[in-house]
């Protein structure tokens, strides 16, 4: 609890806009710098530091960012010496042998999310669904399917705008917020959301700031189905074990628009994955 962030510098601005370059849902842009930045750093911090953030969260430890409140060009800085180590990235998974984190944006939906909640209850598999504030809102009762599956939620904020980091921090701060107030709300009472997934991976030291301080640990992600492209199945289920290693977070969708590909990828997928000795088990919710 020591730790104190430090200001963010300039010298942390080239990291970011590698950061900047990823996205899920929409242009497509290279992800490979970014990811695996993500995955180079935690997880050794990630059990040293997450109950870390959560403490300094709750107990209002992180310092807060307005000192740079207008909305200027904090966007781009991603950082690393100059950050918090507990604001880092953090692993999503259990660091056991063959463990890998299935993670699955922009829903709920009423259509898609019940067909990839089914298919994960058919493999005893769990996920990380990070959630659109409004459409949790609109359907709490897909919110409560996931808590009552034992699969964990992450705030991915209320207007998805995949250039958050341009914006002002009281903008940023409000995106992240809201959006956890309606997943809890949609969820009801005792409802834990503890990750915080930037629209299009723009994480920066600000808004993981402001996710830190709320007890959310920025999640990343490590291998990219590309599924949002809709490529067809078995480029869906090629980029996956591609890019597959104990460890990975896998970044799917179930909100965002037509998922079936998605949803038939997955279910070729988790055969395959629990052959072959995966497991998704949570380090903790
Ligand atoms: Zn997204």
């Amino acid at each position: 609890m020591a730790i104190r962030t430090r200001r963010w510098t300039t010298g942390t601005i080239a990291a970011g806009a590698l950061l900047a370059l990823t996205a899920c849902g929409s242009a497509a842009v290279g992800h490979t710098s970014a990811d695996s930045r993500r995955t180079a750093s935690p997880s050794a911090s990630s059990a040293a530091g997450q109950g870390a953030v959560g403490g300094g969260g709750q107990g209002g430890a992180t310092p807060s960012p307005t000192p740079r409140a207008t909305s200027g060009d904090i966007a781009p800085s991603g950082g690393n010496a100059a950050v918090d180590p507990r604001i880092e990235y953090t692993i999503a998974h259990a660091p056991g042998e063959k463990n890998i984190a299935l993670t699955f944006d922009d829903g709920p939906s009423p259509q898609w999310t019940p067909k990839i909640l089914a298919l994960l209850a058919q493999y005893h598999a769990h996920a990380t669904f990070c959630q659109i504030g409004p459409n949790a809102q609109a359907h709490p009762e897909l919110v409560k399917q996931i808590i009552a599956a034992g699969d964990r939620l992450c705030d991915h904020t209320v207007s998805h705008n995949e250039q958050m980091s341009r914006t002002s921090v009281q903008n940023q701060t409000r995106e992240i917020l809201d959006a956890r107030t309606m997943i809890e709300t949609a969820g009801g009472p005792g409802t834990q959301v503890g990750w915080f997934r930037a629209p299009g991976g723009d994480f920066s030291p600000v808004n993981r700031h402001i996710a830190a301080a709320a007890g959310l640990r920025p999640l990343g992600w490590s291998a990219d189905s590309e599924d949002w492209k809709r490529p067809g199945v078995p480029r869906i289920v090629h980029n996956v074990l591609a890019q597959l290693r104990p460890g990975a977070i896998v970044l799917m969708h179930d909100g965002g628009g037509n998922r079936g590909q998605t949803v038939a990828a997955l279910a070729q997928l988790l055969p395959k994955l629990v052959a072959q000795g995966y497991t998704f088990d949570f380090l903790d919710k």
